[in-house]
């Protein structure tokens, strides 16, 4: 692959256009391993949703979107997929530069973007289906799934370009038109996509991205009332703010927030795979992962042994630059999360937790680089195991009874993932069900199926997306009553008009 060029302005994408911001301001976007910018960015601003609202409701009411047949919207669907797998070289790099992850991960990562539209193109064409209920004889009552409108979709910069397909391909997919707001601090692969699906011809106003800030470009797409649905990916407070300035205009929303899992290992696990899932759980994708179980219950027997292994690994983790393929651990995205993860270490040292790391290698001084790091000696009431740190922080603590180890999962305000490692399957359920979360896996990495509904409970979220699920959030359920015989219609007015009639006589 030849590296694309990144220095060109990321401009707006609206109505089927690239165009700068209605002020002009921009903001820059810098690297997290050198910290020179890479390129400058359009900042939009309200009037630059208002536009994008416009384009895309129109395209919804007025334009063909609104009126294309099912299998033409759907062809437009697969086109993109197959677009995104010819530029899937340049998209992983891109979001490399742009976020610090690891090229090896990013590659993963991008690859799956095309499996989520082409999996929405299919389950649209096979699960978007109805019901239909006979009533007593004389009706018809059937369901249909109509798309809900303009919807808007507020992204992360974690891990960009996956998360914001997984948006996008269910709400185009059902037949919404759509604005993103992509994370200010990761651009360069919402941009990719904005060309892809300039490429694939969407009809104008289909598709549209309006870059900037949240407290400006997404405050205002919260709060616009021609906006019928919000789909958020972020942090739980942020979450909280966007749900109260979307009241006003009776907004669906469907929230996927912060997490704090735990990962639960018995001694009779088998203990090389809980130590390899351990460790790819918390460090990969930099720790900046929304499912990182970044809290580890160990059995007090296999405590020691454990921390030791723990300990030769994180020592030994290569740390580097996000573009080299052997890179396993990279620097944070910006500087600001860089400040607040060093500051939870601080935290730690002050809560009379002992901090291990390991190293980042010299030269690399210019990156927001935080090595890999265990927390150990760990109360469950401490900051550092009740808050999301989202860096390579893992905060390890013991327990000695199977209730002991769900009470202190559970003792946390988040609710969104969880690991069990045990080969004693009866307990493997039982504490699977007993941990409080939207996810859990038993001997398992986080492996996901497109099919299976994704979300957390508690403070990590409302609604689940992925699978069928999606189609509860994207679609409105309509019923058809249709009469098929000749039921009783009362006759209001009626009994009057023929007594007078029979009064005239
Ligand atoms: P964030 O909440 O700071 O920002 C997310 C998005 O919201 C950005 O696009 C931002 O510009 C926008 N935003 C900020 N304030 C807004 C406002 N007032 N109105 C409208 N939009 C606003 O989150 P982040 O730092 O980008 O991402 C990290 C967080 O995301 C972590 O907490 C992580 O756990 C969570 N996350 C959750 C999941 C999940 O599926 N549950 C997945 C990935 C990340």
């Amino acid at each position: 692959m030849t590296k694309p060029t990144i220095k060109d302005p990321v401009q707006l994408y609206i109505g089927g256009e690239f165009r700068s911001a209605h002020k002009g301001n921009t903001f820059e976007n810098k690297s997290p391993y050198t910290q020179e910018t890479l390129n400058v960015v359009a900042e939009g601003r309200s009037e630059d949703i208002d536009l994008a609202v416009k384009a895309a409701r129109d395209a919804f009411r007025n334009g063909a979107w609104g009126s294309m047949k099912v299998n033409e919207r759907l062809s437009y669907i697969y086109k993109i997929a197959d677009l995104i797998d010819k530029n899937i070289e340049e998209i992983a790099y891109l979001e490399s530069i742009d976020t610090g992850l690891p090229i090896k991960q990013t590659k993963k990562m991008t690859s799956r973007a095309a499996s989520n539209f082409r999996f929405y193109a299919e389950m649209v064409k096979n699960r978007m289906v109805g019901e239909a209920y006979k009533v007593d004889d004389e009706f018809l009552n059937y369901t249909v799934q109509k798309p809900v409108g303009v919807a808007g979709l507020i992204t992360p910069w974690n891990a960009p370009f996956m998360l914001e397909t997984w948006k996008i391909a269910p709400a185009l997919a059902t037949g919404n038109t759509v604005i993103l707001k992509p994370a200010e601090w990761s651009p360069l692969t919402a941009n990719k996509l904005a060309e892809i699906v300039d490429q694939a011809g969407l009809p104008e106003g289909v598709f549209n991205i309006v870059h900037g800030f949240g407290e400006t470009a997404g405050a205002s797409l919260v709060a616009h009332p021609d906006v019928q649905l919000i789909s958020f990916t972020g942090e739980t407070t942020t979450g909280s703010e966007i749900m109260r300035n979307g009241a006003a205009s009776l907004k669906r929303f469907s929230m996927e927030l912060g997490g704090k899992s735990p990962i639960i290992v018995f001694d009779d696990a088998d203990i090389e795979r809980a130590l390899d899932a351990c460790v790819w759980g918390i460090f990969s994708f930099n720790g900046e992962r929304c499912t990182a179980n970044s809290r580890l219950f160990l059995q007090e027997s296999i405590a020691d042994r454990f921390i030791e292994q723990l300990k030769e690994r994180v020592s030994n983790i290569i740390v580097g630059d996000p573009s080299d393929m052997k890179t396993e651990v990279g620097p944070l995205i910006h500087t600001e999360h860089f400040n607040r993860v060093k500051h939870y270490l601080d935290i730690a040292t002050e809560e009379g937790a002992e901090v291990y790391q390991g190293t980042v290698p010299s030269g690399l001084e210019n990156g927001y680089f935080v090595p890999p790091t265990l927390l150990l000696n760990v109360k469950n009431e401490m900051r550092v195991a009740q808050e999301e740190i989202f860096g390579p922080v893992l905060a390890v603590m013991t327990f000695t009874s199977e209730e002991e180890a769900v009470h202190m999962a559970n003792d946390i305000r988040y609710g969104l993932a969880g690991y069990v490692w045990t080969n004693d399957m009866k307990k493997g359920h039982r504490v699977a069900e007993a941990v409080e979360a939207g996810m859990l896996w038993v001997n398992s990495q986080n492996v996901r199926d497109l099919r299976i509904p994704f979300g957390g409970s508690k403070f990590s979220g409302i609604g689940r997306e992925g699978g069928h699920y999606a189609f509860e959030f994207y679609t409105e359920m309509k019923v058809i009553h249709v009469s098929t015989a000749e039921h009783h219609i009362p006759q209001f007015g009626k009994a009057n008009l023929a007594s007078s009639t029979a009064t005239q006589k």
